[in-house]
């Protein structure tokens, strides 16, 4: 297969959807904050995801699974975007001369749920490969809602994400019912969530994601947040060796009908609660 060239982007903090590079799975994103270039892996090229978050970025997203990956594909454009981002070519004109920026990350991150897709342990390979034959020494990161870690598959695919240096950013908003059921709109029972954290942090480092925002101008409630932590020291205190949690409010507009009720907390909110997680033990990061 020739190898596809990636179309210049020109950097920001916002992602670059892969289409704009000309490419069906990767995409570059630069994160300052990381002090690099975050190159993602969208294997769900159908928006389709098993949840509905409110806060979800995704235009026209589904309910669904991701597709089979066509792994070659996406050996391909992964081997391109990272020659591109080497020489400079994958970054606009103007911003070519000026330092430039390291890859510091690939992200299994996109339009859906990646650990719907059929082949995604299969994926996880092929990116450590490319790795390995670029001799790039950099972390893979899956953003999981974690929902299919109670299948021996998925749990594989993580074991093989571990064996290669990877780690797992978790999502886990909410631990009533209730709030689960309005915030990531799944019937799941929080019980069964923190058994896949548990999971997942048995077969692969394994970081908490948890978004907090406002509705209707009211942030969360003190019973949420509560219940929220009580749900964490659980988990930990079974064991569940967690490696961390990220605290983030809203960082791009919802693609969801439920946007216009939607606020971010502000930052001191969110600082507040990330020191009732570093009570419990935690080390915490605000994004
Ligand atoms: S799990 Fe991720 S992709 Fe799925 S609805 Fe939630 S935010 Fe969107």
């Amino acid at each position: 297969m020739n190898s596809p060239s990636p179309r210049r982007v020109s950097l920001s903090t916002q992602r670059h959807e892969s289409d704009e590079c000309g490419l069906r799975y990767v995409y570059a994103v630069l994160s300052r904050r990381a002090g690099g270039v975050s190159v993602g892996v969208n294997v769900s090229t159908n928006r389709a995801c098993n949840w509905r978050c409110v806060y979800c970025q995704v235009p026209e997203l589904i309910r669904g699974q991701s597709p089979a990956v066509d792994l070659a594909v996406l050996e391909s454009e992964l081997g391109s975007v990272l020659d591109a981002a080497a020489s400079g070519a994958l970054f606009a004109e103007a911003e070519r001369n000026v330092a430039r920026p390291p890859v510091v990350d690939i992200a299994f991150a996109g339009d859906g749920e990646p650990t719907t897709s059929p082949n995604f342990g299969d994926a996880v390979d092929v990116v450590a490969r490319v790795l390995r034959e670029k001799s790039l020494s950099v972390p893979v990161v899956l953003i999981t809602n974690g929902s299919q870690v109670s299948h021996a598959a998925t749990r594989d695919a993580l074991a093989r994400l571990s064996s290669h240096g990877g780690r797992v950013w978790f999502k886990f908003d909410r631990a009533t019912p209730e709030a689960m059921a309005l915030c990531n709109s799944t019937p799941l029972a929080p019980e069964k969530h923190l058994r896949r954290l548990r999971e997942c942090s048995d077969v692969c480092p394994t970081w908490v994601q948890s978004c907090w925002f406002a509705i209707d101008g009211e942030a969360p409630s003190e019973r949420e947040v509560s219940e929220w932590l009580s749900a964490l020291e659980s988990v930990v205190r079974d064991g569940a060796a967690l490696r961390g949690v990220q605290l983030y409010s809203l960082a791009r507009p919802s693609m969801q009908p439920e946007a216009p009720r939607l606020s971010s907390v502000d930052r001191p909110w969110l600082l507040a609660l990330a020191a009732r997680v570093e009570a419990l033990g935690l080390s915490v990061s605000v994004a």
